[in-house]
């Protein structure tokens, strides 16, 4: 296959294009770099399987593709509420511009949704059938309610024009290559302590997520992409099930760096979702998908490559 990457140049785009170009296919990634960095590609630059394209997905663009992988998009609260109305056009007319794409050349297209479309939810775990508790006029309603409407152009497309498509609502997810200044909040407590500042926890760290390795994560959107049973363009959760308080990833932290970082307690942000959970049901009935790295390994691995950028930028000083 061909495929196209949106967002490839990101955390996990460019992870997707290590292992589609592992898989055999070839791949361009296309990337406006707002919050993405050649670096996450530059081994593959030069590649002739691989192309690297600077382009806004806002605008649109003619390539020869079988598969589009829509990941284009700020995902950290930061960088996506730094210019709101933009986020919204990402995600709404860069979502119009691939369906545009998939339409015309036949292409498989999945969008990358999003937990943030079940909002602050009322039901828990949280299952595909469940509509969300979406506050739509908030500062994290451009991104939710942008992922919201770029589902539904999905359907639409699908059902007006037959185009094939996916969509995964990706639960937390962390590992190598988010960026230092990501502002998430895996990343942050780990930039922090291996800085030996004092971790920021917002509120008072009881709100719960469940935090998804990256290599779970894509081979559940991989499964997804070539899944070609009954429903295969309904959203499919794709998540670790493992619920944890902010209180208790910063401990876990400390556990895997053998020591406790301090903690300074900070207001919580507004809407900020009080738990988190997917039920994952259908992706392991559908893909026979399920998480397998516990988070103790994972936070091992992405400490390991946060300690090797931040002794690389100390030397470079
Ligand atoms: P990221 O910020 O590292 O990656 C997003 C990429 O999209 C960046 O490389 C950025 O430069 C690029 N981009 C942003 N706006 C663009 C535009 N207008 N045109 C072209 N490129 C643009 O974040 P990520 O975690 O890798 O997220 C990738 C996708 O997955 C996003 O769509 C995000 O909403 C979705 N997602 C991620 C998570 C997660 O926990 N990592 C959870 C839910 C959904
Ligand atoms: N958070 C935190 N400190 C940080 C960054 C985030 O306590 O430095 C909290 C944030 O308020 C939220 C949780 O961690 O309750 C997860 O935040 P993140 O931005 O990673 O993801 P999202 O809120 O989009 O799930």
């Amino acid at each position: 296959m061909r495929a196209l990457v949106t967002g490839g140049a990101g955390f996990l785009g460019s992870h997707l294009c290590d292992r589609l170009l592992a898989e055999g296919h070839e791949v361009i990634a296309m990337d406006n770099l707002f919050t993405g960095s050649k670096k996450n590609i530059v081994h593959l630059l030069g590649r002739s399987d691989f192309e690297f394209v600077r382009h806004d997905v806002v605008n649109p663009i003619m390539l020869e593709v079988d598969w589009i992988f829509n990941l284009a998009c700020p995902a950290s609260p930061i960088h996506y509420q730094y210019n709101p109305v933009k986020t919204v056009k990402t995600s709404v007319m860069g979502t119009l511009n691939m369906l545009g794409l998939a339409k015309r050349v036949r292409a498989r297209i999945m969008q990358a949704s999003t937990s943030e479309v079940y909002g602050d939810p009322e039901m828990h775990p949280q299952r595909e059938a469940y509509w969300g508790n979406v506050n739509p006029i908030g500062p994290r309603s451009c991104y939710d309610e942008g992922k919201r409407v770029a589902e539904t152009l999905m359907m639409d497309y699908r059902r007006q024009n037959k185009v094939d498509t996916r969509i995964v609502r990706i639960f937390n997810t962390y590992g190598p290559r988010m960026a230092v200044g990501d502002g998430r909040v895996a990343s942050n407590f780990i930039v922090q302590a291996l800085q030996g500042q004092k971790l920021t926890m917002y509120g008072d760290g009881s709100q719960t997520r469940c935090f998804c390795y990256v290599d779970d994560l894509l081979e559940g959107m991989l499964a997804l992409m070539k899944y070609e049973g009954d429903g295969a363009e309904e959203p499919v959760n794709i998540g670790n099930t493992e619920e944890r308080s902010m209180s208790d990833l910063a401990a876990c932290i400390g556990k895997v760096l053998s020591r406790q970082p301090e903690i300074e307690y900070l207001p919580l942000p507004v809407n900020d979702p009080v738990r988190r959970r997917p039920d994952i049901s259908r992706a392991k009935e559908r893909l026979g998908w399920e998480p397998r790295t516990s988070l103790e390994e994972g936070l091992g691995h992405t400490i390991g490559y946060f300690r090797k950028v931040l002794s690389e930028e100390n030397a470079a000083l």
